[in-house]
């Protein structure tokens, strides 16, 4: 072969470059492959808010993760604490008690060394002001497990990580796709094909540790796994993420694992383009519709909007545009909303599919609603509304509709005041589900349950994780803690194989 390493990671996203520092740390070598250019580095956590999920104790937890927090800020915040029985309650209770239980172990107990560690590396965090707190008299008091996010969001995380790598002496190559794993007489992974500017190469390596994603951007393995209609969805983030690692695991002998036809999905605007915009990265997103209704283009709703917060029916409803004709819906809000500014930034970006209108009929003529099925739509709805219960956007106020054959649960609110506003969404797929399945030092498994000597994966492409939905900041958590693991054993491994 042309050169040999100690430890190779495939992928440059969190989970890849999280295990190239940590291999760093137990062997001399280490390579990381990116199948993208290097300006479209950072895979999907590029693209992400940058917001963390791991679980605490209390402040002096997160002054470990957060070091340079000031006495001010200290004394400003109530952040009670997250505890690792907690974080794994709600790992059982978005996945419908599916995940796997080893899996969620570890990272519930290995989620706050895995930051304390990555910011001694010189990764910073911040807390998540804008996001995950309210002021309750002086103080900010956060909610919600995810409190913390990286300094600069999801880019300022990669280019953080891209920084460590560059101090650690880690190499990079970009534009260098990951085709095959090598094995030897002994079936031991002993290295790699890649494709790369200057055509076929074949690279040596102790370790192999696979990071590349899943298969969000494959619209064959879409529709393959999640169903048919998810080839023509969005893609949120980069469109490299093609389940390449998860095949080449697959093709010796992998034990796939988890729930291969879920995904998460969210509202996106109709005129994204086909994968993210590294601008414009998550502010696609249209995440305000329980202040008003979603329709589709005969005018009729599909979903309770008030079901609950909106943490917990984005993914779903995410979906549920899919199946409404041309998998397209509308979000529609009146002049009360956008008095009270209950619509998130993401609806004031100028790269969104909006149109505003006196009356319904001139709304659903500007987005190609049917006229009549809006104006019938909306007027039995503000009938329904029980205008008796008052209406609180800041608690769930259980101000509903009665009688309608989709009923609205809380925050029903007459739709009576121009402007009138609608914007036009479809599904945008964030990420899959589905993948490998790893023991509890990150090496993946055989069908026999057996590790694959030399064979580790993190992030996106371990599987048994998330079915159904996940609790968010975990994707990023995950793809850090199972990435150090994996890339610490990576490391050992190697050298015990080199002695
Ligand atoms: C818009 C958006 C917002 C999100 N927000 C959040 C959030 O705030 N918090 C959170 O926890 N999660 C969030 N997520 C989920 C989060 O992005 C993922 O859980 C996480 O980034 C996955 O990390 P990863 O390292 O596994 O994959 P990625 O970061 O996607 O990295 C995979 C890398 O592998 C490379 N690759 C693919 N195939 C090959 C190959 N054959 N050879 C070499 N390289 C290859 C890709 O180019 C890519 O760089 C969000 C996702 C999206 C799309």
């Amino acid at each position: 072969m042309d050169n040999s390493y100690d430890v190779i990671v495939v992928g440059a996203g969190n989970a890849a470059l999280s295990a190239a520092i940590a291999a760093k740390e137990n062997c001399s070598s280490v390579l990381v492959l990116e199948k993208a250019p290097e300006y479209f580095r950072g895979g999907n956590t590029y693209f992400t808010g940058g917001l963390i999920r791991f679980s605490f104790d209390g402040i002096e937890d997160l002054k470990e993760v957060i070091y340079d927090m000031s006495e001010t800020e200290e004394n400003s915040i109530e952040v009670g604490s997250y505890t690792e029985d907690q974080f794994y309650d709600d790992m059982m209770r978005v996945t419908h008690g599916l995940t796997d239980p080893e899996l969620a172990q570890i990272l519930t107990t290995q989620s706050l060394p895995t930051m304390k560690w990555l910011t001694q590396k010189g990764v910073r965090f911040v807390m998540a002001f804008g996001r995950q707190a309210f002021k309750d008299g002086d103080k900010y008091r956060f909610w919600g497990g995810a409190i913390v996010e990286a300094v600069g969001a999801g880019k300022g995380l990669s280019d953080q990580q891209f920084e460590v790598c560059k101090r650690e002496g880690i190499e990079v190559r970009y534009g260098a796709e990951a085709k095959k794993l090598i094995q030897d007489n002994k079936g031991r992974i002993s290295g790699i094909t890649i494709l790369g500017p200057d055509g076929f190469e074949d690279i040596s390596a102790g370790s192999i540790v696979l990071a590349s994603g899943g298969f969000e951007a494959n619209a064959e393995m879409r529709s393959r796994y999640l169903g048919p209609g998810w080839e023509n969805v969005k893609v949120r983030g980069v469109p490299y993420n093609t389940g390449d690692g998860i095949r080449m695991a697959l093709e010796v002998g992998a034990q796939s694992h988890g729930h291969y036809s879920g995904c998460h999905a969210v509202a996106w605007d109709m005129n994204a383009p086909a994968s993210g915009d590294r601008n414009i990265t998550e502010l696609y997103q249209k995440h305000s519709y329980p202040f008003g209704l979603i329709v589709n283009i005969n005018g009729k709703r599909f979903v309770d909007e008030g079901y609950d917060f909106r943490n917990y029916t984005y993914v779903t409803y995410g979906r549920a545009l899919m199946d409404q004709p041309q998998g397209l819906a509308f979000q529609i809000f009146d002049g009360k909303v956008l008095e009270r500014k209950l619509l998130r930034d993401e609806y004031n970006i100028p790269e969104v599919t909006r149109f505003e209108a006196n009356t319904i009929e001139e709304l659903a003529l500007g987005l190609d609603i049917d006229p009549k099925g809006l104006v019938d739509e909306i007027e039995a709805y503000n009938k329904a509304v029980r205008t008796d219960i008052e209406y609180n956007p800041t608690i769930k106020d259980g101000r509903c509709t009665e009688g309608l054959e989709v009923d609205k649960t809380n925050w029903a609110e007459t739709i009576d005041q121009p402007p009138y506003v609608g914007y036009a969404v479809t599904t945008g797929i964030s990420f899959t589900f589905g993948g490998v399945k790893i023991n509890n030092r990150g090496q993946i498994m055989n069908s026999s349950l057996e590790p694959i000597q030399g064979l580790y994966a993190a992030g996106e492409m371990v599987g048994g994780l998330f079915y159904y939905n996940y609790p968010g900041g975990s994707g990023l958590s995950a793809g850090m803690t199972f990435g150090k693991l994996a890339g610490e054993t990576a490391g050992r491994d190697a050298m015990v194989l080199k002695d």
